[in-house]
């Protein structure tokens, strides 16, 4: 299970580290509004500091970089004291800092606020350490009340007996200085660790916008890429009168272009740019150009939110390769081949719906199976992660899983045999396309993956080196439905179709454990369920349908309508799961924010402290909503996943919403988003709502002459 090896590889990874360094930022903006969720507040005796539910509050109306800042408001006492922390959020794939000589922040002083009162300054390590203090009044060059000034504190400040690597720091700490009495006001941002030094390039040429285009309640705006070093953020400012410009918001230097949420503001909009160097020193202005908001249709609504989530494997995708990144932002060259096979076909939806041309994806995908022919395989399998600049096996889950990984090919590959289709082309370029896949295709070894003639079982892993040492069978009901049927259909390294009902669907005891341990139930345990819930029969299903990314990825290219075998048919079974989440989030039992029939969709995502499946059922819920989840079965469930992609964009959108659509989940209970977009979750969108709008990458796919075969193989015809 996807699940299983998430958490079991999450502690021992970290040993592939990115060649690509950050600075490591504690704070630059909080996603949401009111309070920061990678913070925490104490205080004792007569001292007080503001904040919601033990949070640092968020000002929208004072910020250094826009659009936000943490507000510091705390009342000391003789008798007690106040801390505040602000915790270093992890983000998957960001997992190497440059060495830094200064903690840097911007500093606000509210009028009012006494020298005096300032607090002491301390970083939080490893193991619940404190270093030593610093006195931020000695640290603040003069004393200006109500401006923003950068305070840059030296490390040695910190640690008398050497340093500390920054890999060890986790957080800074501000708390009550010792001769503080009066009320203090404060507002911080741009809390990072920043190295003495670095090379002096100075920005001159401004950045160029290239498109302002108005959506229902939000305005794209993009700009030529520029790759320059020196460039930390672009920054965005906005106008409503033609004269005066806010800026609203920052961007990495990696994405060239921002969505601006403004809801649903009347009359033109000015938007124009600059570029912001590490120094926080901005270029002059960019060019302006200005859009308005506009009704839309719902189908207009599709498209929209169609070429977002598909922007992330065109514009977004990792460059030598031309394939998905794992996530975005994170690791820029860790290709992800299973979010990939996913992207391949939200490209080919994307060449459909006009947003590229067919040449343009030709041009790509010539790139993708020149890359692919290349690249690390094992016995024909593609690992989970590759370099993309090396093609090279990444291990990002562990030493162990160094080899082949059967489950992120068999998703390669769907996508691979829907484009070998598409591009039906008799000139040379879409015979070359076609050439590579089939020599992709034929070489996966699908029969070495049984590790012996006579098993029963698929197994999801091999290493060059460690053999089976993970030694995971691939037993559904899960998202390898597609492995299993692509391994029977293989022409070359075929496997019998009875290992459709052996492994897959196996009944034997193993298997009824295999599922008995993830779902935490016996219901179902053996494939087969038979129960009734929320008044919705399941067939077949753990537990009460698990996560929804179990009725999605195998579901991209194999067509549900078409598969029925001896228990159900999969497009009746899938919507019965897509149906069962909408009516728990309904029901919602855990009395989580937001739930309800406009909000639903529990499935595997990006979570506060790590990436994690969701399930409907109260062991699986912890309020985290992921967007993937209902628009990923518009197929299934149309008005209801309508419903929620209306509800996601117009009243979480200013949160959710950006330049490549949906941010992978949001938990309201707890005043969270997620700052990434997923490669496995993006994708999915996409192609889900063409396959629901024109079923054009289930065509495609099933159109495979070896995919026929398997039908009749299996007695599916
Ligand atoms: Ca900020």
């Amino acid at each position: 299970m996807r699940l299983i090896i998430v958490t079991l590889f999450l502690f021992v990874s970290s040993i592939a580290r990115s060649q690509h360094k950050h600075d490591k930022v504690f704070f630059e903006n909080s996603l949401m509004d009111s309070h920061y969720y990678y913070s925490k507040v104490e205080y004792t005796g007569g001292c007080w500091i503001k904040n919601t539910q033990g949070k640092l509050p968020v000002s929208e109306h004072q910020f250094f970089t826009p659009g936000n800042s943490l507000e510091l408001l705390y009342q000391p006492s003789e008798g007690g004291t106040w801390k505040a922390s602000v915790l270093h959020h992890n983000i998957r794939g960001i997992d190497a800092f440059n060495e830094a000589d200064y903690l840097s922040f911007w500093l606000y002083i509210k009028s009012g606020t006494e020298k005096a009162s300032l607090p002491v300054v301390s970083l939080l390590l490893d193991d619940m350490r404190e270093s030593q203090h610093a006195n931020l009044v000695d640290f603040v060059q003069s004393f200006d009340l109500d401006s923003w000034n950068q305070v840059r504190i030296p490390l040695t400040t910190f640690f008398t007996e050497g340093t500390v690597p920054v890999a060890q720091i986790n957080g800074v700490q501000f708390s009550k200085g010792a001769a503080s009495e009066n009320e203090g006001h404060l507002y911080i941002d741009q809390i990072e660790l920043i190295p003495g030094m670095r090379a002096a390039v100075v920005l001159t040429t401004p950045p160029q916008l290239t498109s302002a285009k108005g959506y229902e309640r939000h305005i794209d705006l993009t700009w030529k890429k520029e790759s320059n070093p020196a460039i930390k953020y672009i920054k965005v400012y906005r106008s409503t009168d033609g004269k005066n410009y806010q800026p609203v918001g920052i961007q990495l230097p990696q994405i060239s272009g921002y969505s601006d949420f403004v809801g649903t503001h009347e009359g033109r909009i000015g938007y124009k740019l600059t570029f912001v160097d590490h120094e926080y020193r901005e270029t002059e202005f960019s060019n302006v150009l200005t859009a308005s908001t506009r009704p839309m249709t719902d189908d207009e609504l599709l498209d929209m939110i169609q070429e977002s989530n598909f922007r992330y494997y065109w514009e977004g995708a990792e460059t030598n390769s031309g394939l998905a990144l794992e996530n975005i932002p994170g690791n820029p060259t860790m290709v992800a081949t299973g979010a990939s096979g996913f992207g391949i076909m939200a490209i080919i939806a994307g060449v459909k719906r006009g947003f590229i041309t067919r040449d343009q994806a030709v041009q790509r995908f010539l790139k993708i199976t020149d890359f692919l022919l290349k690249a690390d395989r094992f016995h024909g399998a593609f690992p989970h992660f590759l370099d993309g600049t090396t093609g090279k096996v990444v291990p990002f889950f562990g030493s162990r899983d160094n080899g082949g990984d059967l489950v992120e090919t068999s998703f390669l590959m769907q996508g691979l045999l829907t484009a070998k289709q598409f591009f039906n082309g008799s000139n040379k370029n879409e015979t070359q396309i076609r050439g590579a896949i089939t020599k992709l295709w034929n070489e996966v070894e699908w029969d070495w993956y049984r590790k012996t003639p006579d098993s029963d079982f698929l197994y999801w892993h091999w290493s060059p080196d460690q053999e089976w040492i993970i030694n995971h069978k691939l037993i559904g009901w899960n998202e390898v439905m597609i492995t299993y049927f692509l391994a029977i259909a293989s022409p070359t390294h075929g496997v019998p179709a009875s290992m459709y009902y052996t492994g897959w669907a196996s009944q034997s005891a193993e298997a009824a454990k295999y599922r008995a341990d993830w779902g935490k139930t016996t219901e179902g345990a053996t494939y087969t369920n038979g129960n009734t819930y929320y008044g919705i029969p399941l067939a077949v299903g753990v537990s009460n349908g698990g996560p929804l990314f179990f009725i999605h990825y195998s579901f991209l290219g194999l067509n549900p309508h078409l598969i029925t075998d001896k228990y159900t048919n999969y497009f009746e079974n899938n919507r019965n799961i897509a149906l069962i989440n909408q009516r728990y989030c309904i029901e919602n039992p855990k009395n989580y924010r937001g739930y309800g029939d406009d909000f639903w969709g529990l499935t595997a995502s990006d979570g506060p402290e790590h990436y994690a499946a969701n399930e409907p059922n109260e062991r699986g819920d912890e309020g985290k909503m992921t967007p993937t989840g209902a628009l990923a079965s518009f197929p299934y469930t149309p008005e209801a996943s309508m419903r929620a992609l209306k509800n996601y964009y117009r009243n979480y959108g200013k949160y959710l919403y950006g330049y490549y659509g949906f941010r992978d989940a949001i938990n309201l209970d707890i005043n969270w988003c997620s700052p990434i977009y997923m490669g496995l979750n993006q994708a999915p969108i996409v192609v889900m709502i063409e396959n629901y709008r024109s079923k054009l990458l289930w065509d495609l796919f099933m159109s495979n002459p070896e995919v026929e075969r398997a039908r009749e193989a299996l007695g599916f015809k």
